[in-house]
C-alpha cells in the first residue's frame, strides 16, 4: 500500500468529522505523543479523557495480549466469555450504588447512555426524559436529543425525541445557583410536564463538553429526592468523570448521592472501546431476554484491557497521584487567574481542572477567540489541549492521570507562557 499523507484527510473523510492535529500520530507511551515527523507532545488531552491509565500501559498491555492467544471475539450474547463476567462482577461491587447491581457491557458512551435510556423507560413505563443545558452524552440520536449544546452537534440533525426536556445546570461563574436551578427543574415538572409520566433524569456530575462545571452538591442531593418522591430514575452519566478523573474512582463519591443507573466509558479500558451500563438489579431485569443486545459489546480484549486498568489503579496509587496532580496544576492556575485577565475562572475537581477564558474579568464575556490561540500556542510549544463549554472559551485538562510530576509541571510552564503571550 502507498504512503498515506495526512493532507488526504480532506479529500478522503467528510468535513464534519475533523481533527484537531494536522499531522498523524505515529507513537505514544503514558503521557508523551510523536507524531509522523518526530515532533513530541505532551498530551493533556488522553484521547478525550479516555488514557486516564496512560498511553499503552503494561498491566493493560499484558492483559490483551495474554487474551489474543485465545480469541479476539465470540459476541457475547451467543457465547459468553468470563473476562466480561469478571468485569461486570467488578463494577457492580466498585461502583458505590449500595443496593445490588448488575452490569450491562456495549462499546461507546453514546451506547450505555442509549441502554439506561431504554432500561428506565422499560421499567417505569414512562416516556418523558430530562436532561440539563450544557450536558454532552453522546451522538447517537436520543443521545444527542438529550445533549444540551446545540452547535456543533445537532444543528440539522433533528428532529430528536419529543419526550425530552431540558433544564439548567448550575454553573455559579455565570450567577447560575442551585436555588435558580432547582427552581426551573420544580416549574417543569409543575407546568409542562407531570413527575408520575416521568422515565428519568440524566446529569453529568460534572459537566465534561459543557465547561468542566461540577455539579453543586445539593442541587444532585435534590435530584434524589425528587427522583425518589415520584419513582423517576437518577442516571449518572459517568461516562467523563470515571475511573479516577476526578481525583475519586467515581464522580458519585463526591457528592454522596446514590444514582439508580450509571454510565460509564472512556478510562474504563485504557483506550479500548468499551463502555457499561450499571444499576440496580431490579431496574436492569426489567427488559426481557434478548430485550437488550450488541455485537461488538463486551469485546474480550476491552473486558481484558478494563480488568488490567482496575489492577493498575489497585496496585499503582494512581488515584492519589492523581489528586497530586490535580494540586501541582491549580497552584499554578491560581496564580494565573490572580495574574492573568484572560483568565475569568479556575475550577473542577482534582485533577479534572478547566480554565474559562474571557474578554476581561469585569465583563466576563466568553472569549473563544483568546482560548483557541492559547490552544494554538501551546501545541507550537508541545503541549496538546482542546477547548469546551457552550461558548468554546474553556480550556479542559484531561491528560493521563499516571504522568509524571516533572511533566505536569512541564505542561504548567507551557500554558502559562502560552497564556502570557496573548
Ligand atoms: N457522555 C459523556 C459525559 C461524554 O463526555 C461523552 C463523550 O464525550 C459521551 C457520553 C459519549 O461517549 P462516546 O463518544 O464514547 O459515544
Amino acid at each position: 500500500m502507498e504512503n498515506i499523507e495526512s493532507d488526504l484527510i480532506s479529500t478522503e473523510l467528510p468535513k464534519a468529522w475533523a481533527t484537531s492535529m494536522d499531522t498523524f500520530i505515529a507513537k505514544a507511551k503514558n503521557a508523551e505523543i510523536w507524531d509522523q515527523n518526530g515532533n513530541r507532545f505532551l498530551d493533556f488531552v488522553g484521547g478525550y479523557a479516555v488514557l486516564n491509565t496512560g498511553h499503552l500501559h503494561p498491566t493493560v498491555m499484558s492483559k490483551v495480549q495474554e487474551q489474543l492467544n485465545f480469541f479476539s471475539h465470540s459476541c457475547f450474547a451467543f457465547a459468553p466469555h468470563e473476562k466480561a463476567v469478571e468485569l461486570s462482577y467488578q463494577l457492580n461491587r466498585r461502583y458505590p450504588i449500595e443496593e445490588k447491581t448488575k452490569t450491562f457491557l456495549v462499546n461507546s458512551g453514546a451506547e450505555a447512555v442509549e441502554n439506561a435510556i431504554k432500561i428506565s423507560k422499560h421499567f417505569t413505563k414512562r416516556q418523558n426524559l430530562i436532561s440539563f443545558t450544557g450536558g454532552f452524552h453522546g451522538r447517537t440520536h436520543m443521545a444527542l436529543g438529550l445533549t444540551g449544546k446545540d452547535v456543533p452537534y445537532k444543528e440539522g440533525f433533528g428532529p430528536f425525541p419529543k419526550e425530552i426536556y431540558h433544564t439548567t445546570y448550575p454553573y455559579v461563574y455565570r450567577g447560575v445557583t442551585t436555588e435558580n436551578a432547582i427552581e426551573e427543574l420544580d416549574n417543569l415538572l409543575s407546568t409542562k410536564i407531570k413527575p408520575e409520566e416521568t422515565a428519568a433524569i440524566i446529569i453529568e456530575p460534572v459537566l465534561g463538553e459543557g465547561g468542566y462545571i461540577p455539579c453543586e452538591k445539593e442541587f444532585i442531593q435534590y435530584l434524589r429526592n425528587i427522583c425518589d418522591q415520584n419513582g423517576i430514575i437518577l442516571i449518572f452519566d459517568e461516562v467523563q468523570t470515571g475511573f479516577g478523573r476526578t481525583g475519586k474512582m467515581f464522580g458519585a463519591e463526591h457528592f454522596e448521592v446514590e444514582p439508580d443507573i450509571v454510565t460509564l466509558a472512556k478510562g474504563i479500558a485504557g483506550g479500548f472501546p468499551l463502555a457499561s451500563v450499571t444499576g440496580k438489579s431490579d431496574i436492569m431485569d426489567s427488559p426481557k431476554e434478548s430485550g437488550l443486545g450488541t455485537t461488538f459489546g463486551a469485546s474480550p480484549i476491552s473486558c481484558s484491557a478494563a480488568l488490567g486498568v482496575l489492577e493498575a489503579f489497585d496496585n499503582e496509587n494512581i488515584l492519589d497521584h492523581s489528586v497530586l496532580q490535580g494540586k501541582v496544576m491549580r497552584q499554578k492556575l491560581d496564580i494565573l487567574l490572580e495574574e492573568n485577565k484572560y483568565i475569568g475562572d479556575v475550577r473542577g475537581i482534582g485533577p479534572m481542572i478547566g480554565v474559562e477564558i474571557v474578554q476581561n474579568k469585569k465583563n466576563k464575556e466568553p472569549s473563544k477567540d483568546t482560548a483557541t490561540k492559547i490552544v494554538l500556542k501551546c501545541k507550537e510549544e508541545g503541549l496538546l489541549l482542546v477547548t469546551c463549554g457552550l461558548d468554546g472559551n474553556v480550556i479542559r485538562f484531561m491528560g493521563p492521570l499516571t504522568t509524571p510530576i516533572d511533566q505536569v509541571e512541564e505542561a504548567m510552564d507551557i500554558f502559562s507562557r502560552a497564556v502570557s503571550s496573548i
